[in-house]
């Protein structure tokens, strides 16, 4: 069970029961769903690290793949005080559908550590990150597993990942993991993708629903990676971005924040609680703020059936994994809300990982405005395979995404032949 945002959930039932709800809608037969439905291979791992203090820490990780069918597993790692197996287990379902979604050639994964980087050295960081990378040594690689940067990692863990790999192979591989440093074969356009992938999937259902972005009210919770950058695009495209949220609190202005500053602010203080001319909020408040696009960008569970009903968006753009529970779904359908599922809408960090490895295995680097072309291109046309089967089918827009991820590995693993 997970402590995240809201109240206790299993993250992994709501994986399965997400899958079993698009099995059904596709007339799946039980045959292929017992193939593609669960984790194809679970490795936990102990990580004894020996801390500033001379003791030695044990800490729990895991690598879960849990759909090699399109390609090799990809997904990020995950270093947090909340990591259960059954979340990584949930994780790595997802990024199976969405490498689907957005028809990129791999399968899912997901990889997590038990603990909490906020607490601990850049030292302690690089050695647990270190013996995190042998004990998962054997899973991955770039024909086989590349994972990437996720909750409280970075291009610099990225870093060490990519060089005790290369380490014990005896030459360099840079196609092991994405989302690394630039100088060491990243991607131009990563650090932002998943963000502006959230943006311009926000742009086509605004398009879709004839809401004017200029001057449109976005509340962002969670103020990291994917949370601030698709703020900052949010502001530059005329939205009003009137609140934002972190662990520690949330901040508002009515007539919209001052983005890069408060990116400043939070770069100086290490929150933007305490930005100059905003007022505070508590987390509930902030969730219920009346507004057009609504953007949870932190973790699971952030939506429940305790608080769903006080939400007062037009949109909800799932940029963080798993923020919305199947209760809540359900109470803001009856709302009216339009949700862009989580598999759609922060695709674009794993899609732009897929252009940093192709980038990698071909030793050819590419501008930054061709990958954010690429990715525009990329989020349009998937926004538009899921609208159609949204309207098709008639059904809500995370089951349409569902359908698109599930029928596409279902394909794959009918033509592969079910019984190897
Ligand atoms: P991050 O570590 O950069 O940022 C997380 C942010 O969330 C931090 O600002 C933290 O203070 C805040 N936060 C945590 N708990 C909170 C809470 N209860 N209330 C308010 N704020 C809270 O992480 P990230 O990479 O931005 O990831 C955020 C979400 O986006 C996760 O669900 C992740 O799986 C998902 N995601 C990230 C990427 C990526 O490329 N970074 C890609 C796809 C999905």
């Amino acid at each position: 069970m997970l402590a995240t945002a809201g109240v206790e959930k299993n993250a992994y039932d709501v994986a399965l029961e997400n899958f079993d709800l698009a099995a059904n809608a596709l007339d799946l037969e039980d045959s292929l769903r017992a193939r593609i439905k669960y984790p194809e291979r679970i490795l936990s791992v102990n990580l004894p690290v020996r801390m500033d203090n001379g003791k030695v820490f044990r800490f729990e990780g895991y690598r879960v793949q849990h759909s090699t069918m399109r390609g090799p597993g990809k997904g990020g790692i995950r270093f947090h005080p909340n990591v259960t197996v059954d979340e990584v287990k949930a994780l790595a379902t997802w990024m199976t559908w969405k490498c689907a979604v957005v028809n990129i050639p791999y399968g899912g994964a997901k990889g997590g550590v038990t603990c909490n980087p906020k607490e601990m050295s850049l030292g302690e960081l690089e050695r647990l990150s270190r013996r995190y990378a042998s004990s998962i040594l054997p899973l991955i690689g770039p024909e086989k597993d590349i994972p990437a940067p996720d909750v409280y990692t970075t291009p610099q863990i990225m870093a060490w990942i990519m060089d005790t790999f290369s380490m014990n192979k005896g030459y360099p591989v840079m196609g092991v993991v994405t989302g690394k440093p630039i100088c060491l074969g990243g991607s131009l356009g990563r650090n932002e993708a998943t963000g502006r992938g959230v943006f311009y999937t926000v742009v086509s259902s605004c398009e879709h629903l004839h809401i004017p972005m200029k001057d449109a009210r976005v509340v962002v919770q969670g103020f990291g990676n994917a949370g601030s950058i698709a703020a900052m695009l949010f502001h530059e495209a005329g939205a009003k971005v009137i609140a934002v949220s972190d662990t520690r609190g949330c901040i508002m202005n009515a007539k919209g924040l001052d983005i890069p500053a408060v990116i400043a602010f939070k770069e100086r203080t290490g929150t933007v609680v305490g930005f100059p001319g905003a007022g505070n909020i508590t987390p509930q408040e902030l969730l219920a703020m009346e507004c057009e696009i609504l953007v949870p960008a932190a973790l699971e569970n952030a939506i429940t059936h305790q608080n769903a009903h006080a939400v007062r968006a037009r949109i909800i753009a799932e940029a963080a994994n798993g923020p919305v529970t199947p209760e809540a779904d359900r109470t803001l359908l009856e709302k009216g809300v339009f949700l862009i599922p989580d598999i759609l809408c922060n695709a674009g960090g794993v899609t732009v990982s897929y252009f940093e490895w192709v980038q990698d295995e071909n030793h050819l680097f590419w501008d930054e405005n061709d990958v954010n072309l690429r990715l525009e291109k990329v989020m349009k046309k998937s926004f538009n395979d899921v609208l159609k089967i949204y309207l098709d089918r008639k059904v809500d827009m995370r089951l349409a995404a569902n359908m698109l991820g599930v029928g596409r590995v279902a394909d794959a693993a009918r033509i592969r032949g079910l019984y190897p």
